[in-house]
This record gives C-alpha cells, sequence and structure tokens, in this order.
C-alpha cells in the first residue's frame, strides 16, 4: 500500500502511496512457489502436455521449427521454440546467440524475516553506503529481505549465525518495524546486467531473463517477462497461422523494444545512483529524494517507473 524510501544517515526521505496515486495497490509481492502452483492449476491439460522435471539438452534449428532433445533422451519437435532457462542460459550459448553483460560487483542476499511490529503492507527500500535494501511485506507478517552487498560482503552476511545476521541488519534498517526476530533460510543471487544480442530467430523467440537479466533494485525483471510475454501472446494471435514466422516475431521484438529499453535503463540508473557511496552521487540522491517527497509531478512519475507503467499513457 506504501513504499517508504530513506537514505541512511541522511535525513531525506519519500513516501508513495496507493491512495496518492489512486491505484488498489502500488504492486504485490508474490511468492514463487505459490504463484508456480496457481500457473500449474491453471494449465488446460486437454491442450498443453506438461513435462516436469524434464532438462532440455539440446536445441538444433530445423527448415521448419525446432528440435529438442531431453535429458531423457526424448525428442520433440515444434514450429515456435520460446528459450526461456534463465540467466545463465545454457541453451542461448548452444546456439551461439551473444550477450552483452555489465556485472554489478554486487550480491542480492534474499531471506524471510518476521519483525515484531505489523507492516501494514508497507514495503521500505533503503539505501546504504554499502548497497540498497528492501523489505516487502508478505502474508503472516513476515518481510522479504532483498539485500544487496558487494560479493564478499554479501557472503559474509550468508554465513553469519542468526543472532548475529539479525543485529546487523537491525542496525542498517533502523526499528521502523520494531525487533527483527526471525531471519528464514538465507540466498545469495550475483548481480550482473545480461542483454541478450539477438531475441528473435525464425521459429525461436528467448524470453524472460535469458533475454534481459536486470538488477532487482527495483523490482523490474519478472514484470517486464510478462509484459513480453503477453505481447508475444497477442503478436501470434494476429500473425498467420504458423506460429514460427519470422516477420511476425520480429513484429513482437518492435512492440517491446521499448518497453525493454526503458525498463533495463531505469533499473541500471537507479542501481547507478542509489547504489554508489560517492558522496557527491549520494548528495545528489539526497536533494532527489527530498524533491521527490515535495514535488507532486516527480512523485508520480516515480510512482510510474516504480509499477512498471512507464511505458503504459493507457493505464
Ligand atoms: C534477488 C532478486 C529479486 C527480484 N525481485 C524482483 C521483483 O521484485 N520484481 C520483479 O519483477 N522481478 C524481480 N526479480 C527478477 C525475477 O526474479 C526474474 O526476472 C524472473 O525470475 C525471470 O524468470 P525466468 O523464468 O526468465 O528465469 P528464471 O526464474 O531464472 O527461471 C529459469 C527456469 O528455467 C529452468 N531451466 C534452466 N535451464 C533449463 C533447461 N536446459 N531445460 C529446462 N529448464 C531449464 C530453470 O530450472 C528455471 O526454473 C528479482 C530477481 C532477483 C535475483
Amino acid at each position: 500500500k506504501q513504499i517508504h524510501v530513506s537514505d541512511r544517515g541522511r535525513f531525506s526521505t519519500a513516501r508513495l502511496s496507493a491512495m496518492e496515486e489512486g491505484v488498489p495497490a502500488l504492486g504485490y509481492v508474490v511468492e514463487n512457489a505459490w504463484l508456480g502452483q496457481c500457473l500449474w492449476q491453471g494449465l488446460d491439460k486437454d491442450v498443453i502436455s506438461w513435462r516436469c522435471p524434464a532438462e532440455v539438452t539440446r536445441m538444433e534449428p530445423l527448415p521448419d521449427g525446432y528440435r529438442l532433445t531431453l535429458n531423457d533422451e526424448t525428442v520433440l519437435e515444434c514450429d515456435l521454440a520460446v528459450l526461456a532457462d534463465g540467466g545463465r542460459s545454457g541453451l542461448r550459448e548452444q546456439l551461439g546467440i551473444g550477450v552483452k553483460t555489465r556485472p554489478y560487483n554486487q550480491s542480492a542476499l534474499i531471506a524471510n524475516i518476521t519483525p515484531s511490529e505489523a507492516h501494514n503492507g508497507e514495503a521500505f527500500e533503503r539505501f546504504t553506503d554499502e548497497g540498497p535494501m528492501a523489505l516487502l511485506p508478505l502474508p503472516d507478517n513476515r518481510c522479504a529481505l532483498v539485500w544487496t552487498r558487494l560479493g564478499m560482503d554479501a557472503q559474509r552476511l550468508a554465513t553469519l549465525d542468526e543472532r548475529s545476521f539479525l543485529s546487523e541488519l537491525q542496525g542498517v534498517f533502523g526499528y521502523r518495524l520494531g525487533t527483527l526476530k526471525q531471519v528464514g533460510a538465507r540466498h545469495l543471487y550475483p548481480l550482473t546486467l545480461v542483454e541478450a544480442e539477438e531475441q528473435v530467430r525464425s521459429h525461436l523467440v528467448i524470453l524472460g531473463n535469458a533475454a534481459h537479466s536486470l538488477h532487482p533494485i527495483a523490482g523490474q525483471g519478472f514484470n517486464l517477462s510478462l509484459r513480453d510475454a503477453s505481447a508475444l501472446a497477442e503478436a501470434l494471435l494476429a500473425g498467420p497461422a504458423v506460429p514460427g514466422n519470422l516477420a511476425t516475431l520480429q513484429r513482437y521484438r518492435e512492440r517491446q523494444r521499448l518497453d525493454q529499453n526503458l525498463t533495463v535503463g531505469f533499473s541500471d540508473q537507479v542501481t547507478r545512483l542509489f547504489g554508489s557511496t560517492q558522496s557527491v552521487v549520494a548528495l545528489g540522491r539526497n536533494l532527489g529524494l527530498l524533491g521527490l517527497d515535495l514535488l507532486p509531478p516527480a512523485k508520480r512519475w516515480f510512482a510510474r517507473q516504480a509499477m512498471g507503467l512507464g511505458t503504459r499513457p493507457d493505464v
């Protein structure tokens, strides 16, 4: 319902609120396992055949489609292959599709935290000289922590005993949610901006993190991938009956180009601005946050980018 943005050790804060933006929520925090269950239940099993667990070990282009080989040696042929095997896509590499990468030299530490006070649907984004952190509201008064730190430091935090970890986190986050009482399993994600140099070929689309893997600071990667998937579905429905038709796939790519460029650019700029420890940048950020809170148009622009509506003047 609200997002509280603050800069540790500096005076500025900004508050975004769903009510001010005239929306039911600024965003939703969705747990991956729950989402997976919902999607699985939603599959029309008369139309879709499903193999899980399974690994695609090989993809070969055919004149009119792709041939996939699974790890149990099953072979499947299709008119259109959608490659969505994540940011470190081995299949993308196998197909000779290059990537542009920009390492951030940071890792994101992820864990669930239970605070003593109610979060009331408020998310916290806090910038510190050591990197940004977010605490996002989950059901049962838990919070999802995304804590970005330099690689070695994130490793250290991941292996600290529970009490020392919570005490260090409390020191950085403060007492806005009372005492941080419990931490669940901690996971580390090394962060690199990865962009595939090609996203469509005849009978092939690269989707999701395999196409663009962003810094999680602005929480846009999954949202962008959903918009890509939706645009692809629309292009396929509007195009000729053969789903792998290159012209149709290029139309999809062109339609999503601006959205992808703006979203990747927004995440990268926010990372550089809010991840920086340089005092000049930090001062600018501090003034920026202050301006954000005082200038309604700036605040509205930022809220729309954060909601993933930056390229949707119609919404
Ligand atoms: C710390 C963190 C926080 C984030 N927070 C947000 C957020 O708040 N909002 C947001 O919008 N996004 C967020 N993201 C981004 C989001 O997680 C990704 O954009 C999203 O997971 C991409 O989904 P994907 O399916 O493309 O890739 P992945 O989630 O990486 O999934 C790839 C899948 O492919 C499978 N696979 C791999 N190889 C093969 C193979 N050969 N055969 C078969 N299957 C294979 C893998 O097992 C995996 O299940 C965050 C990311 C991180 C790291």
